[in-house]
């Protein structure tokens, strides 16, 4: 390979090929002389300590904190994007210096410890544009103990599901609606993520999927032929989330409490076990699919209760010695 050959970048399901002094759909990867690189590696633009179920995840360690970050960027282009501006090239260029300070993996992850966190989420933007420092952190993490959480549009390329299954131990995939939908709003395409949940599901990987749901774009069909589709791949937990108007999308007003109650009810008729609301004033709490006894209460500010059953704590229903999905200690 000369400097002068176009590279295959691998990090999602694009495989851009990189003309030298170019970059990727993405604008993170480029081609420099020869060799591919991420632009703003290392260069952290958010990051905060949230509560777990703010991910969401809420069958993986409850009531946990967990170390968050994002460097910029993202490999699609979703018009309602709640984080554009750490992860819109559009709005980079507009903005020509993207906010971030530069952190080694090390210093990330003892930061996170000093905190008081036993994992790491990569998060708020698209971390797969950004997966060698991702990789490179979550090895750190892994040799000090902790966990990995990656937080995704899941528009994984093959090779990245291969690379990323040892380090990440729970995954949130988004699933954003129908194909025309991702065709259309996002640049995306549906059939790509769920392919990369059907590998995570039968590879054991601990998943949970979120669709932010738009009142006036997201039809009860459409719920209705997710749940299926998600119910038969095998998917245990589905977050349903309310859409405020963000970035090209701001006169189309905010997703109301009442249809996504609604929405919810249509979710459950999937045969999912667990079904949560997200981005809502209702209160989250579990119950065991089999006997629907109560086994996380619901949550108090963000977080949920710590304080789970010693038989919960093995993934056990306390009432009725079901397995429940997920990890609890
Ligand atoms: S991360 Fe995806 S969009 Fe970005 S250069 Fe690589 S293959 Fe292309």
């Amino acid at each position: 390979m000369n400097s002068e050959s176009s590279l295959v970048c691998d990090f999602c399901w694009r495989h851009c090929h990189i003309a030298p002094g170019h970059a990727g759909v993405c604008s993170v990867r480029r081609n420099e002389g020869g060799t591919l690189v991420t632009e703003g590696y290392g260069k952290i633009v958010a990051l905060a300590v949230d509560p777990i179920e703010k991910k969401p995840l809420y069958h993986f360690f409850p009531g946990s904190p967990t170390f968050s970050f994002a460097l910029f960027g993202c490999n699609f282009t979703c018009s309602f994007c709640q984080n554009y501006a750490i992860s819109q090239k559009a709005y980079q260029y507009d903005r020509s210096n993207t906010q971030g300070r530069c952190m080694s993996s090390k210093d990330l992850v003892e930061l996170a410890l000093q905190k008081g966190c036993h994992s790491i989420s990569y998060t708020y933007s698209e971390p797969l544009v950004w997966q060698d420092y991702m990789i490179e952190v979550a090895l750190l993490a892994h040799q000090k103990g902790m966990q990995n959480i990656m937080v995704t549009n899941g528009s994984f390329s093959q090779e990245a599901l291969k690379r990323l299954l040892p380090l990440i131990d729970a995954f949130n995939v988004d699933v954003k609606g129908n194909e025309l939908f991702y065709r259309t709003v996002c640049n995306g395409e549906l059939h790509i993520v769920l392919d990369a949940i059907d590998f995570l599901v039968k590879h054991n990987a601990h998943l949970e999927i979120t669709t932010m749901l738009i009142e006036s774009l997201h039809t009860q069909e459409d719920v209705a032929n997710l749940g299926k589709i998600l119910k038969n791949l095998g998917v245990q937990v589905w977050h349903l989330s309310r859409f405020f108007p963000r970035y090209i999308m701001q006169d189309v007003s905010a997703t109301s409490e009442a249809y996504l109650r609604r929405m919810v009810d249509v979710a459950s008729l999937s045969g999912i076990p667990y079904i949560y609301s997200g981005n809502s004033e209702v209160e989250n709490a579990t119950y065991c699919p089999s006997c629907h006894a109560l086994l996380i209460e619901p949550r108090v500010g963000r977080s949920r209760s710590k304080n789970l059953s010693p038989s919960l704590e093995k993934g056990i229903c306390p009432h009725c010695g079901s397995s429940v999905y997920g990890v609890f200690a």
